[in-house]
Formats: structure tokens, sequence, C-alpha cells
């Protein structure tokens, strides 16, 4: 799945935590794709000979078999050990809110059934056991992701409405009450 539909279902979780916050969840939600964003995307271009690093589909296909430490820099952050060993602490170190990590989780739980293949999840990396997902977002075409990024931004959206309206109703009851 995309980074941006990634920070909207942080954004999402982070509208079900007990305050409601957006940024921060939105980041942490995005944050397992951003090293592979800005390292291994430009490695598998620069490998390829690709113009300005920008890799093509079909670069991807035998790359983690070929470049297996080059790829930890995806295998990593994907790994529900580095959730429990440096993103919790992390978020309870710098008390950021923790919906954070419920949206670095999303993020995980959302790859390991979306991604298939030679590139499915690697939950307990660097166990090498994989979960075979339905999908195979890294080479899906741009109307798909557009759906994609639509689709996350409507639960979003969905929720923080949720959470207004019962918020509003919770108000108006308080003042009946009252
Ligand atoms: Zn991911």
């Amino acid at each position: 799945m995309d980074i941006l539909s990634h920070g909207l279902m942080g954004a999402a979780a982070g509208e079900l935590g007990h305050k409601r916050r957006v940024l921060w969840p939105f980041l942490f939600g995005a944050l397992p794709d951003v090293f592979q964003a800005l390292a291994l995307y430009p490695f598998v271009g620069y490998v390829h000979g690709r113009a300005w690093l920008i890799p093509e589909h079909a670069d991807w296909s035998g790359f983690r078999g070929a470049y297996p430490l080059a790829s930890a820099i995806w295998e990593a952050p994907h790994s529900l050990f580095f959730l429990l060993l440096c993103i919790v602490p992390l978020v309870l170190k710098l008390r950021l809110p923790r919906s954070c990590i419920a949206a670095y989780g999303l993020h995980l739980l959302v790859d390991v059934f979306t991604h298939s293949g030679e590139w499915s999840a690697a939950p307990f990396w660097p166990l090498s056991w994989k979960l075979e997902g339905y999908w195979d977002p890294w080479k899906a075409p741009p109307e798909q992701i557009a759906l994609c990024v639509g689709l996350s931004a409507l639960l979003w959206l969905g929720l923080w409405w949720g959470r207004r309206f019962r918020a509003t109703g919770a108000g108006e009851n308080g003042q009946g009450e009252a």
C-alpha cells in the first residue's frame, strides 16, 4: 500500500484515541515506508541504472533475494520486533500520543494482508517466516493507488465525523441534564 494511504489510516487510528490526534498518528502510520522511500527506492533505481534513480516495477522482482542487506531497510521497520523494541519505547520516552503505536501497528497489519509473492511481509523479521497477502501494492497502477488513497481518506473522515457527531450528541445530552 502507498505511503499516503498508510498515513491516512494512521490519522484514522488517531481519531479512536481518548484525545483526538491527527498529525503524529499520520506520521507514524507512514513511518515504516519512509526508510524505504528515502533509501531503498533510489538504491533499486541505481542498481538498475534508471534515470533520476526512479526504479520501474520490474526492477523490484528478484531484488529481495539478490540484495538482502539493502532490503533490510524495508524489512526491519516492518518487523513487530522493531515496533516493540524501537517504536514503543520512542513514543513513551517522547510522550507522544499512544495512538502513534496503533498507527504504526496498523501499517504492519495492513502490509501483512496486502503484500504477496516476493514482497510478502515477514512480521517477525529477522526470522524469515512470511505471510502471504492478497495484492502487490508495489506494482499497483496509479488508479488503484488513487482508490486506496480515496478509501483511506474516507475512513479517516468517517471516523472524524463520527467523533464530532458523538461529541455534539454528548454536549446536547449534557445540556439537557444540566
Ligand atoms: Zn509498508
